[in-house]
């Protein structure tokens, strides 16, 4: 197998994510394993600089964030008090299924929003 291939391989199984950017160098697609950014065929993780992974929010950025959390709080309040009566009417385990799904989805939300408003 070709080498460049099982490397990547190898990154993709270590649990790296391949970037839509490629190397400067050889032109191959990059990795990315935590913060680093590295190509696997020519190995220059030192000579690229990172990509920046999240850039901090602007502060009008951060109040725009501060007006949606509580309006997003209510949709995702008002979906699940539905899917709550859908839930238990629904006879079909599949479809309990998958409304289950959706409630965790949901849920998972609110927190990640109650975590938002709080800081
Ligand atoms: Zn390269």
């Amino acid at each position: 197998m070709n080498e460049v291939i099982r490397k990547m391989a190898e990154s993709l199984r270590a649990g790296a994510t391949m970037l839509s950017d490629n190397c400067p160098v050889c032109n191959s697609p990059l990795f990315r394993l935590k913060s680093k950014t590295y190509c696997v065929k020519c190995d220059s993780s030192s000579a690229l600089t990172p990509a920046p992974v999240f850039s901090p929010l602007a502060s009008s950025q951060v109040n725009d964030l501060k007006v949606m959390v509580p309006r997003i709080t209510s949709t995702v309040l008002n979906r699940l008090k539905k899917l709550e009566v859908e839930v238990d009417k629904t006879p079909d385990p599949v479809r309990l299924a998958q409304l289950s799904e959706l409630m965790l989805t949901l849920l998972k939300i609110l927190e990640v929003l109650e975590r938002l408003g709080k800081s």
